[in-house]
């Protein structure tokens, strides 16, 4: 591992682009050299620019062309040796939000980028169901995957591809923190239908309300009933955000609990799609093995197959050139504007949830009508019958943006009290 990785310092647009293209450099090439066995080449000279001479300042681009093939995951013993310059870029980008952001132990964890927030949930609970299954010999019947009901829909789905019994927890409407008591019930209840094994998925950020799960309360019940379990964070909207914002929490590697967590570079990062992460402590990976995939050097152990390593290398391009304090810069002006829009909103009375350490402030909809809702592009919590909208304070969310929006609410606000009392 390269030393700029242990800080995690701001690097010049000059040294990302040497270092991606020195990457570039080591990987195989086809114009050059004879290679004749793969069915991978650089993109169709046809239709996309070989030689413009842009090119050589825009390293994500020509990592496009090039088209490295990222099949696989990196972190293990062996890999793809065509692409071994793009892959070892991968590695520290891994190695990067494992230790830097999610404060592991150096070289603790394997990971790869992942499709997106979906397959790398998707990888941990099919790693934990093999897990359960390998190491203690039971079937599908005796394991549950449990969440809260704020979970992204992404956990029904693997319950279903891996054929899995999923439980839902309550959460209480004003805090959106666990109900205890239906903890409790709900583990009672798959318990006693020989469900001893859980795959609990814990939120860092729900996608709707931004809340924030308190794993405590999770390995308290679960170690209470003597039951195994296996946690793993669904940090897919707060992994680059919330760490940051609130740098004491528990839902990373230094909590022995948790074995693996999700992040999405394509939100709060502002990478392409497909640029899911996916993190888990080492010594697991090994569970989802496809010894079939004999013909890949160092087989497969995820679910994509093929991927593009340009998506590895945006992420990586967009953290190096941030560095860690640019990035806590970035993040700490997401969090002032929505603590500036939660203020104004208490002045008007207007009813929210938000997490004080999130950019997300969710709106109750007796505040507003769809036509706002429509014209500012809020996101209802269920298109047919809303409870919910939210705000999501990224980038391009600056106050001047905001304050349109909060004159119709507090517009909106008048109009209805005057209603009101005009009815009394
Ligand atoms: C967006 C999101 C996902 C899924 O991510 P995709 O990248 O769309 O697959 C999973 N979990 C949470 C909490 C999310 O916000």
């Amino acid at each position: 591992m390269l030393d700029y990785m242990q800080q995690w310092p701001k690097l010049s647009k000059d040294t990302i682009r040497t270092i991606v293209f020195n990457a570039l450099e080591e990987n195989v090439n086809f114009y050059e050299e004879n290679i004749l066995g793969i069915p991978g080449s650089h993109l169709d000279n046809k239709v996309f620019y070989q030689d413009a001479p842009f090119l050589k300042d825009a390293p994500y681009l020509t990592a496009l062309i090039h088209n490295p093939n990222h099949i696989g995951c990196h972190t293990l013993e062996k890999s793809e040796s065509f692409f071994k310059g793009t892959h070892q870029l991968e590695r520290e980008l891994i190695a990067l939000c494992a230790e830097q952001i999610l404060q592991a132990e150096a070289e603790s964890c394997d990971g790869y980028v992942a499709a997106g927030g979906t397959e790398a949930n998707l990888q941990a609970i099919w790693i934990y169901r093999n897990y359960f299954r390998n190491r203690y010999g039971v079937s599908n019947d005796s394991i549950c995957i449990l969440c809260s009901r704020d979970s992204h829909y992404s956990m029904s789905k693997a319950a279903n591809v891996f054929n899995l019994d999923i439980a839902f927890v309550q959460v209480e409407d004003d805090t959106r923190s666990l109900n205890e008591e239906h903890l409790q019930q709900v583990i009672q209840e798959k318990k006693t239908q020989g469900k001893n094994h859980f795959i609990v998925v814990a939120n860092m950020m729900t996608t709707m309300f931004g809340s924030v799960d308190n794993v405590d309360t999770y390995t308290a019940a679960l170690e209470a009933h003597g039951c195994l379990f296996r946690m793993h964070v669904d940090a897919a909207f707060g992994g680059f955000l919330y760490p940051f914002t609130n740098p004491d929490n528990t839902l990373n590697f230094r909590n022995k609990h948790i074995t693996s967590v999700t992040l999405d570079a394509h939100k709060m990062v502002q990478a392409p799609y497909g640029t899911g992460i996916f993190l888990i402590r080492k010594g697991f990976m090994q569970h989802a093995n496809t010894k079939e995939a004999s013909y890949v050097e160092g087989e497969d152990y995820t679910l994509i197959g093929s991927r593009s390593g340009a998506n590895a290398i945006a992420v990586w391009m967009i953290l190096m050139t941030y560095g860690r304090y640019g990035w806590e810069e970035k993040t700490t002006t997401l969090l002032n504007r929505a603590a500036w829009l939660t203020h104004e909103l208490d002045k008007a009375g207007i009813a929210y949830y938000r997490d004080p350490f999130s950019n997300i402030i969710t709106i109750r909809s007796g505040f507003l009508n769809k036509e706002i809702a429509t014209r500012y592009g809020l996101v209802p919590d269920n298109h047919q019958q809303p409870n919910w909208y939210k705000v999501v304070v990224m980038d391009h969310v600056t106050i001047d943006r905001l304050l349109p929006l909060l004159q119709e609410l507090q517009a909106y606000q008048e109009q209805n009290c005057l209603l009101e009392r005009e009815q009394v």
